[in-house]
């Protein structure tokens, strides 16, 4: 493989930075990705060249605008394989794509009806349904565990589904095991028995190619900031029969037909879902980072972050008291660990002083933390910029502070 890492590097400025004297080593990419200088030309064109509010205005800037947003749904659509643009929904991220097709979606779901998570959700695949949970006290949340590997067990998610079973929802990648989980599998069982499905892809845009007509997903909701993209902007892709079906989820600007006090009538699909002046700044420069992964290659980055992965488990393993969390054969390139009793911020902080940034905590993730009867770990997590030099400062940050706090 012809990966140039120096020069994929020389693209992202802050990779460049200092943290305490000390070259930075960032090693957080699950939690946010670097953003490349293409997108941040891009973002500041937008607001020097193009800014006007977007659907709105017959001058030639609103047009510009609105033509830099309609191109980037245009470009998402085919980049995650959706077959048409009204079904490319425009989000703040993840998580309001998973509130919005809870509270919407899910308010068309029947009486008793139950819905099917796993341990290893993050936050946002929890909260949204447990809100409407609160509002219909009649459905269920049923939630499938993991082995010690932490891979699915995906004998009890079959055996979880029952005719009252109205959604499954699930994670691509988990953002603290790593597991990459057999999703197309998962769906095609849960549509055998007539359930639709909503993936948490969060984890799997930044580090493999995605296709949703071939998954056949219901939905699939992801968050541009992973992904080397602008901040505040998310996707919510979902089956254009189901968006059909969708009540709005917000009401206001541009997401109305016409308004009056007697009745209001709704936007054509995806505009209903888009209430109110959207990031059209963020979504005009997110191309740029769909266009830095298509240059590099997403195979190239898959095969470059595995590599980093195989090499610093390997040289973790050789630490004495290491646990890693998420051992499966098919994972991604997150480590999440603990050494001996040390806590996870005495870890993270120390490795800090060192120009090491690694996260530490729950990963808003505390069912898993609970499952795992853990407080939480420290992670590291790369990204196409990543280096094996870094991997080795990092193991040799390792094996500095553990002294220290054993
Ligand atoms: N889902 C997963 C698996 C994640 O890892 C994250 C963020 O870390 C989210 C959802 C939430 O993403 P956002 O904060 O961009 O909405």
């Amino acid at each position: 493989m012809d990966y140039d890492v120096q020069e994929i590097r020389k693209r992202f400025p802050i990779l460049s930075r200092k943290i305490e004297g000390k070259p930075l080593i960032y090693l957080d990419n699950t939690a946010t990705s670097q953003t490349p200088r293409s997108v941040v030309d891009a973002i500041v064109a937008g607001y020097d060249d193009f800014k006007a509010n977007v659907h709105r205005g017959v001058h030639t800037l609103s047009q510009e605008a609105t033509e830099l947003q309609e191109e980037c749904r245009r470009r998402v659509r085919d980049y995650i394989g959706a077959s048409s643009v009204e079904e490319v929904v425009f989000t703040r991220g993840t998580t309001e794509a998973i509130n919005l097709v809870a509270s919407s979606f899910g308010s068309l779901f029947p009486q008793g009806g139950e819905i099917i998570l796993t341990v290893m959700e993050h936050h946002a695949n929890i909260v949204p349904w447990q809100l409407l949970q609160s509002r219909r006290p009649d459905l269920k949340i049923r939630v499938v565990d993991i082995n010690d590997r932490g891979e699915l067990l995906l004998d009890q998610y079959r055996s979880l589904f029952n005719e009252n079973t109205c959604m499954a929802s699930f994670c691509h990648v988990s953002n603290v095991l790593g597991t990459v989980n057999p999703v197309k599998e998962m769906i095609a069982f849960a549509h055998s028995r007539g359930v639709p499905v909503l993936v948490d892809g969060a984890q799997a845009v930044p580090h493999m190619k995605v296709d949703v007509s071939e998954l056949d997903c219901d939905f699939y909701v992801f968050s541009s900031h992973k992904m080397y993209g602008p901040t505040g902007i998310g996707v919510l892709y979902g089956k254009k029969e189901h968006l059909l079906r969708m009540p709005p989820y917000q009401g206001g600007g541009e997401m109305i037909a016409h308004v009056s006090f007697e009745s209001t009538t709704f936007a054509d699909l995806p505009f209903k879902f888009e209430a109110g002046t959207p990031d059209f700044v963020g979504i005009g420069a997110f191309p740029k980072a769909l266009d830095f992964i298509d240059e590099v290659g997403m195979e190239n980055i898959a095969e470059h972050e595995h590599g980093l992965l195989e090499y610093a488990e390997s040289r973790m393993r050789e630490i004495p008291g290491m646990r890693i969390f998420g051992n499966a054969p098919h994972k991604s390139a997150v480590i999440s660990f603990l050494v001996g009793d040390i806590h996870h911020y005495d870890m993270g902080m120390l490795l800090d002083k060192l120009g090491v940034e690694v996260r530490t905590g729950h990963h808003c993730a505390q069912p898993l933390m609970q499952r795992l009867g853990i407080s939480g770990t420290v992670r590291a997590s790369f990204a196409a910029y990543n280096t094996k030099e870094e991997v080795d400062a990092f193991i040799a940050a390792l094996q500095r502070v553990i002294p220290i706090l054993s």
